[in-house]
């Protein structure tokens, strides 16, 4: 039994909590952030004192906490990084953004020309590790598709086409039907890749707004990798890994009455299947037994499922609002960050 050299059974769920900066708007309604965040404490978030009614003391605690002007780079650093070297070594590694929308999760994972984020970041990674490996001469390929109410949409196929999930030959492998992969031979090649899916998602029908923030978008690239010590197996891969980086819904609650209806619900359903996955899979790792996981009770789970068993390594990276405004919504989202664990 293979055990993961980066970190022990009880770590591979890595939960971030990152607030993003103000807005204007914010900033004209409200002037400051309401998190307090100790600079000496990386780990540790506060509602700034007396408000909301809660406690003076009531504190946060996740592995990593990120402050407002952190940048993508220092999210990718604490938070992606290992899982992106573990996928070269042949773990399936998951990295996922959770928040109310607009808190940042698009920002954190895709990023700005200036601040690219975790998928860029990683691309380039990958590369300068397959560089520093001469042995290990691949094409790295990506897919990029879009769950939206149960149903996938490849988001880089050239015709706009609905897929479908089926059972691998191995038990617990499965299989997306006529899933397009690309090649990527440069780091901006990916970002192409991205533009390219975020034109797809706009042609898709429903108003592009309310559409990003009601569907989970699902980067990944499969790696394959040489089992170690197979110095003579010439170029035949022993094995998969895959990474993949995931750009959840909106977590907010749904108020309006069409919002309540089917869309609602399967967002509702599908975040929440996800929390109880993974925290099953923290639980199993504590308590070394093996426990019923519910993959099968949505799309975005069972598709995921490889990437959410045994080795696999899981980052989550929970978005907030710094602000007022917003601050039962950020409640929500860090309750859920600690139902993880
Ligand atoms: P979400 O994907 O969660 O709906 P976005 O990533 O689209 O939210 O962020 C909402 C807005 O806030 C965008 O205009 C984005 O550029 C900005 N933003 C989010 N996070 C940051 C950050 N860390 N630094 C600067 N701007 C940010
Ligand atoms: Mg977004």
């Amino acid at each position: 039994q293979e055990g993961n050299p980066q970190l022990a059974p009880t770590e591979n769920v890595l939960v971030t909590v990152r607030i993003r900066p103000l807005n204007e708007t914010e900033i004209r309604m409200d002037t400051d952030g309401v998190w307090h965040h100790s600079p000496l404490e990386h780990n540790v978030l506060k509602l700034a004192r007396g408000r909301e009614g809660t406690r003076d003391d009531k504190e946060w605690v996740f592995d990593r906490v990120l402050p407002p002007n952190s940048t993508n780079s220092s999210a990718y650093t604490t938070s992606a990084r290992a899982h992106v070297k573990a996928a070269m070594d042949g773990f399936n590694s998951v990295c996922f953004a959770y928040g109310q929308t607009a808190s940042g999760k698009t920002y954190t994972l895709t990023g700005s020309p200036n601040d690219p984020g975790i998928i860029p970041l990683a691309i380039s990674d990958l590369f300068s590790q397959i560089r520093h490996s001469p042995d290990r001469e691949f094409l790295l390929r990506a897919s990029y598709l879009e769950l939206y109410n149960e149903t996938i949409l490849d988001l880089l196929s050239p015709e706009p086409r609905e897929l479908s999930l089926a059972e691998g030959k191995k038990k617990g492998e499965v299989v997306i039907n006529g899933l397009t992969e690309c090649a990527v031979r440069a780091e901006d090649e990916v970002r192409r890749l991205l533009r390219k899916g975020e034109e797809r998602r706009k042609v898709g029908g429903t108003d592009w707004n309310t559409r990003s923030s009601r569907s989970h978008c699902v980067f990944r690239t499969p790696l394959p990798t040489r089992t170690p010590g197979k110095k003579n197996a010439g170029t035949q891969m022993t094995r998969i890994s895959t990474l993949s980086i995931i750009d959840l819904a909106g977590s907010e609650k749904h108020t309006s009455s069409k919002e309540r209806n089917a869309e609602g619900k399967h967002i509702n359903q599908s975040l929440l299947t996800l929390k109880l996955v993974i925290s099953k899979l923290a639980d199993m790792a504590s308590k070394r037994t093996v426990m019923h996981v519910p993959y099968r009770d949505s799309k975005l789970t069972r598709l995921l499922q490889p990437s959410l068993s045994g080795d696999a390594l899981i980052s989550v990276i929970c978005t907030i609002s710094p602000s007022s405004l917003n601050v039962a919504e950020s409640m929500s989202t860090l309750a859920f960050a600690q139902g993880l664990k």
